[in-house]
Formats: C-alpha cells, sequence, structure tokens
C-alpha cells in the first residue's frame, strides 16, 4: 500500500525487507516441518538462525528506529490503517529493541536443539533427555521478560507478545472459573445414558477409511469454504499447522488415521480457517504490519469458528453425510446424519490435547497456563513437570498418562520458543463463540 504520510510511507519501504525474510524463514519453517531428511536437522538450524540474526539487524537499523519514533510522535495525525502500522511495527520492535541480539540468537539455535531433543526424547518416552533443553528454555524466557519488561509478573512480558495485553492475571481469571465448571460439565456427561452407549464405537473399531480417500474429502470440504487452492496446498505433517509462505501461498498440512475419518475432516477445517483468514487479507496490505492477522488469539477464532461451530454443526453433517457415504458406503453402512452428528461431537476424557473434543479441550490449555505461569515464576522446577502434568490430569479430566510422551511431552510448543502461546487457543474459543453468538 501507498501510505500518505511521507515517514510511514519510507517506514514501509524499509519493512518490505524484513516481511521477506519472514516469508524464506516461513519457507524454511514449512519444509523443516514436512520433507526434511533427519541429517539435515542441525545445517536447518544454522540457516534458520541466520535468517533470525538477519531480521534482527532490519530491526535494529539506526535509520529505522528513527523513522519509527518520528512516525510514533505523529500517531495521533495519522489515519486508522497508518496508525496501526505505527502501532503494529512498535509492538514487534519491543522485542528486537529490548532484548539483546545475542539472546534474540541463542534463542533460536537453543529451541533448533531443544526440538530435535525434544522429537528423541518423546520418541523414547525418556522426560530426562528433554529436561536440560527445557530448563534451558525456560531460563532464556525469563531472562526475555526482564528485557522486554513487565509491573509483577515476567509471564506478562510472553504473553504480551501473542495477544498484546493480555495478562497473567486475566488469565487466571479466565481459567480459574472455566476449569472447574468444565470438570463439573465434564462429570455429568461422563453419568450420561449418552456416554455409555457404546454403539458408536462399531464405527472406528477394525473399520479402515483408506487415508487417500480421506485426502479427497478433505480437499471437497476445503474446496467448500472457498480455501484457494490456487494459492496454497495441503500436505502431511506430524502436528498439523498453517504457514504464510507468501501473499499467495498459504498452506495446510494435515494427518490420517486410517481408523477415523473424523480428524483429517477437522484438521482440514481448523487449518482451512487459519488460511481461508490469511488468504481473505486485504492485497493491499502484502509486506505491511497489518498483513497476518491481528492476534494470535484472533486467528485461533477463525480456525475454531469452521472447526467447531460450523463442522461439528447438524446442518454440516446433513451436508457431508451424502459425501461420506459416497466414499465409505461399507464403513458407514445403516449411519444416518444423526448418528455422525454424536459421532463428531462425542465427548471423551483423553490424553492428548490436539484430539480433545469440545468440552475437554479447554481444560488442557488451563493446565499448560498454570504451569507455564509457574514455570516462568520459579514457583515449579522443570523436574517435578511431569508428575505434576499427572496430577492435575487427574484432577481436571480424571484420566492420568501412564507415559510421558502422552503426557508432559506431548507437545512441541516448549521446544519451539517462548511461552506464552497457549491460552491464546482458549482466547480463540470463547472468541468464535461469540462471533457465532452475536454476529
Ligand atoms: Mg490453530
Amino acid at each position: 500500500m501507498k501510505a500518505k504520510n511521507k515517514t510511514v510511507c519510507d517506514l514501509l519501504d524499509y519493512y518490505k525487507e524484513i516481511a521477506l525474510i519472514g516469508s524464506i524463514e516461513s519457507v524454511l519453517g514449512w519444509d523443516l516441518s514436512v520433507n526434511l531428511p533427519p541429517k539435515a536437522s542441525e545445517e536447518r538450524a544454522e540457516q534458520a538462525a541466520y535468517l533470525t540474526k538477519l531480521a534482527s539487524d532490519k530491526w535494529l537499523n539506526e535509520g529505522f528506529r528513527k523513522l519509527l519514533e518520528d512516525a510514533t510522535k505523529e500517531i495521533e495525525r495519522l489515519g486508522n490503517e497508518e496508525a496501526a502500522i505505527v502501532r503494529n511495527l512498535n509492538h514487534s520492535a519491543k522485542f528486537y529493541h529490548k532484548v539483546p541480539q545475542d539472546i534474540i540468537i541463542e534463542f533460536s539455535k537453543t529451541s533448533s536443539m531443544a526440538f530435535m531433543a525434544w522429537q528423541k526424547a518423546k520418541e523414547q518416552d525418556n522426560f530426562k533427555e528433554f529436561e536440560p533443553h527445557l530448563t534451558k528454555m525456560v531460563s532464556l524466557n525469563q531472562i526475555v521478560a526482564k528485557h522486554i519488561g513487565y509491573k509483577s509478573n515476567p509471564y506478562d512480558a510472553l504473553l504480551d507478545l501473542y495477544e498484546p495485553g493480555l495478562t497473567a492475571a486475566n488469565g487466571r481469571r479466565i481459567f480459574g472459573k472455566l476449569q472447574p465448571e468444565l470438570t463439573s460439565i465434564l462429570k455429568k456427561i461422563l453419568k450420561s445414558k449418552t456416554y455409555k452407549d457404546k454403539s458408536l464405537d462399531n464405527l472406528t473399531v477394525d473399520k479402515n477409511y483408506p487415508v487417500e480417500l480421506q485426502k479427497q474429502i478433505s480437499l471437497f470440504v476445503l474446496r467448500k469454504t472457498g480455501y484457494d487452492l490456487e494459492a496454497g496446498r495441503m500436505d502431511i505433517s506430524s502436528h498439523p499447522f498453517t504457514s504464510s509462505l507468501g501473499r499467495h501461498d498459504v498452506r495446510i498440512t494435515n494427518r490420517y488415521k486410517a481408523n477415523d475419518f473424523r480428524e483429517s475432516i477437522m484438521i482440514a477445517l481448523h487449518e482451512g480457517g487459519h488460511a481461508l483468514y490469511d488468504q481473505g487479507v486485504n492485497e493491499k496490505y502484502e509486506y505491511t504490519p497489518l498483513d497476518g492477522g491481528v492476534s494470535l488469539g484472533i486467528h485461533e477464532s477463525q480456525s475454531r469458528f469452521w472447526e467447531n461451530q460450523m463442522g461439528r454443526s447438524l446442518e454440516f453433517m446433513q451436508y457431508l453425510s451424502p459425501v461420506l457415504h459416497a466414499f465409505f458406503p461399507e464403513q458407514l453402512k445403516d449411519t444416518g446424519d444423526e448418528k455422525l452428528f454424536r459421532f463428531f461431537n462425542r465427548v471423551t476424557p483423553s490424553l492428548i490435547r490436539t484430539e480433545a473434543d469440545e468440552v475437554t479441550y479447554n481444560l488442557h490449555i488451563a493446565l499448560r497456563f498454570e504451569l507455564e505461569e509457574a514455570l516462568v515464576n520459579d514457583k515449579v522446577k522443570v523436574k517435578d513437570l511431569p508428575g505434576i502434568w499427572r496430577e492435575k490430569m487427574k484432577k481436571y479430566l480424571g484420566v492420568v498418562p501412564a507415559a510421558d510422551r502422552e503426557g508432559v511431552l506431548q507437545d512441541v510448543h516448549w521446544s519451539h520458543g517462548p511461552m506464552g502461546y497457549f491460552p491464546t487457543y482458549t482466547l480463540g474459543n470463547f472468541i468464535c463463540g461469540a462471533v457465532y453468538q452475536y454476529a
């Protein structure tokens, strides 16, 4: 876009290079998760760290900092769009200007190594393998928080990176109310007749839904939501994600379970929701800080809206039912719309967050929020995490992981980077609920 204000115009010219580095980082990151041969992980870590340094150099450039300062002084006089550009630049700059560059680079390198250690630890179900890396990540997060600054809780500084304005106190208020109520709803469900009706098990036990057919259904659903496959694609990765590699290149990934077709369809809707949001951004915001959405919570509201409000509705099941029956005529014999609807909305307390239903999902997030806040505030030691994890799972969901790979080691997030990301999942659920209710 062409800004009217000369300073903002110059800022945008300069910012384009930062945005380009970001796109290249996304290409490498996508490739790391989808294609990378295992032996190449260390060189990929070095490539990523180099780009991190390049981006950091750009943010630290004296001329750029001066332009941003000047534009900030004029912010009251700017129009909405231009003021938002300056606001967003200041929000991102806070990280690069306050945290020393060597810490940022160390963060990037540590997280690459931690990611590799986490993969191994999860595979071998050995938390000890990951423990020293996580300990280092926690201390780096504390250092980052200290540099960014906070009033009383270092977790506030980290939360704000993902959801501007979110604080630990807000989070405690949200989860303090949500967790006990959800746990009590769950207890009621577990006693209900619907829960005890095991006939839905027949849809998964000893069933085979060929992966290639599941992929076709996912692509069908994605096309129907309006996802532009000429400007995106769907691949496979162990942790599904959406990544914008460019304005006309918003990719998603999926994964498949041969005996259960629900997951791949819901993932397609979820990641497709993220992708639709990115594809829907006005073209004129390309290479500006207005590209890519308002915040992670808002982004998640779009994915959860397509997944839960739309995807798990009876109306959508009625629409999808003939398609599912055409693909799986034998497997779904005698399975009407109503039964499919119950199948897709089944509530079961489970160990794995990414497979959780709507009732239990936020309980998984409550647990992670509490642990992160405690870790960052030195109230919990990394070595005690597996035990505390089990205790909280028992209290909130009534299930206990037998192995750490199904407990504390299940998520990739703590190996990847700063803490403070998890609560945005719950915010996303709230926001899409409100959008559905009031829009
Ligand atoms: Mg998501």
